[in-house]
């Protein structure tokens, strides 16, 4: 839905209209803003890198937790204060009454993946240069993320119903993009120079199915709308590729073969949110956790060098001490790599919230540092592991404070991982993938130097 709240901005003849942009929220949404960033370099405006020199201010909002909504609310709030002209889109825009009630001066509001509506609020309020030249943009889009890594947005939407969700409400069933699509948006990343892509959506492991899995044909061969055959077209492209947002459904285990053989990188990300039967059926979470343990053991013994990041819920309503034991011996036995920890928040308009057994805070507390000592523990065994390992690496850029470079192991996914801190007699650039021997290591990061 666009509100809209006010007139266009005069702008001057002959001046190229520039839009400043804030984008909030997790790697999908930063998918968004590089779409929007890239339809309006099509036709013509200038993306302003501050909001001085902007005539319209895009924010992009996060609506997950109500941390991310009081942190995109104030985002608006900074925005108007420093432009005065401000469109907001994104998941908190699937709220507009909350949004023009927090700030009546915003000058439009769309929802989550809507460019249509957004490029149309941006029409309204900014006229739009005259004769744009698609040849301003890049084969492969702008991309907001360095040079050497992009995300690869595979769907969106998702048709679990978990009960302390709302992405559902925001963005809907499961609507996978056709994987010819997807393949051909890897490859022209990977002609502009990305050397690792970060497969990302709601739900990757149920890729395809609302689509019925449809065959399609890329670059002559046959490949169907589904995980398994993603995998393996990327894997042609010959980068390194993660997995995001995984979830342990059987056919996973098939992927498991192209990480042995080195194309796809030994890196899952499955957001597991919990490991006791109660709690995991109390979120109606959609994969069963039956073997999970001994799957993961599998998956360890074909590929060693696998990592695992995860997610997960603390202070559920309804976790008892038991339940949460479970979870923690859950970490301890999967060894599970890396692991973001969420204190549960009352989201608003989420199931869970009328879920009984609401716990206080100081028991969320007490459990979110109990977890992150348990999981430290297990980060840090594997950290000291890699000391005398001689691995490939990905030049981040210079650590200028420190007068190393920044890298990152196959282990470590940017923005959310470890790095790999390093020193080099030759001068390394971002985007290189260097050999590395490991020299040190503390509980998250490692220490190394360029072979
Ligand atoms: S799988 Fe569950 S947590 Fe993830 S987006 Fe879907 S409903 Fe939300």
């Amino acid at each position: 839905m666009t509100t809209t709240l006010d007139r266009p901005a005069p702008i001057k003849p002959n001046a190229i209209p520039k839009v400043g942009l804030v984008s909030l929220g997790c790697p999908k949404a930063l998918v968004d803003s590089e779409r929007i960033v890239t339809r309006l370099r099509a036709e013509g405006y200038q993306i302003s890198p501050d909001y001085a020199g902007a005539d319209l201010v895009l924010v992009n909002t996060c609506g997950f937790l109500d941390s991310a909504r009081d942190e995109s609310l104030d985002a608006i709030g900074e925005a108007i204060e420093a432009n005065g002209k401000v469109i907001v889109t994104g998941c908190l825009g699937a709220e507009p009454d909350v949004i023009e009630k927090a700030h009546p001066k915003v000058l439009a509001v769309t929802g989550p993946h809507q460019y249509e509506q957004v490029m149309e609020a941006v029409h309204t309020h900014l006229t739009p240069p005259h004769n744009p030249h698609e040849d301003l943009v890049p084969e492969s889009g702008l991309r907001l993320t360095p040079r050497h890594y992009a995300y690869l947005k595979i769907s969106e939407g998702c048709n679990n119903r978990c009960s302390f969700c709302i992405i559902p409400k925001l963005r809907g069933d499961l609507a996978s993009r056709p994987i010819h699509h997807v393949l051909t948006e890897a490859e022209q990343l990977v002609r502009a120079g990305v050397k690792e892509l970060l497969v990302i959506s709601q739900d990757t492991s149920a890729y395809g199915l609302d689509v019925k899995y449809a065959p399609q044909t890329w670059k002559g061969d046959a490949y169907e709308t589904r995980f398994l055959d993603l995998a393996r077209g990327l894997s042609s492209l010959g980068v390194w590729t993660r997995l995001h947002y995984v979830y342990p459904y059987p056919h996973v285990d098939k992927v498991i073969p192209l990480m042995a053989e080195g194309s796809i990188t030994p890196y899952l990300d499955i957001p597991f949110q919990h490991a006791s039967a109660n709690v995991l059926k109390a979120m109606k979470r959609p994969a069963k956790q039956d073997r999970v343990l001994e799957r993961i053991q599998q998956w360890r013994r074909d590929v060693p060098d696998l990592a695992i990041r995860s997610t997960f819920i603390v202070g559920f309503p309804g976790e008892t001490e038991e339940d949460f034991e479970i979870l923690l011996d859950f970490i301890r036995e999967a060894k599970i790599d890396r692991a973001g920890c969420f204190k549960y928040e009352n989201v608003a308009h989420a199931d869970s919230r009328d879920l009984p057994g609401h716990l206080p805070e100081d028991v969320k507390e007490e459990r979110w540092h109990r977890f992150m000592a348990a999981q430290a523990e297990v980060s840090a065994a594997r950290a000291a592991a890699q000391v005398g390992t001689v691995q490939d690496v990905i030049i981040d850029g210079p650590d200028e404070q420190a007068g190393t470079y920044l890298a990152r192991s196959k282990a470590d996914a940017p923005e959310i991982d470890g790095v790999v801190y390093l020193t080099s007699e030759t001068p390394v650039k971002a985007g290189d993938i260097v050999s590395a021997e490991i020299v040190n290591a503390d509980a998250y990061d490692l220490f190394g130097r360029v072979l």
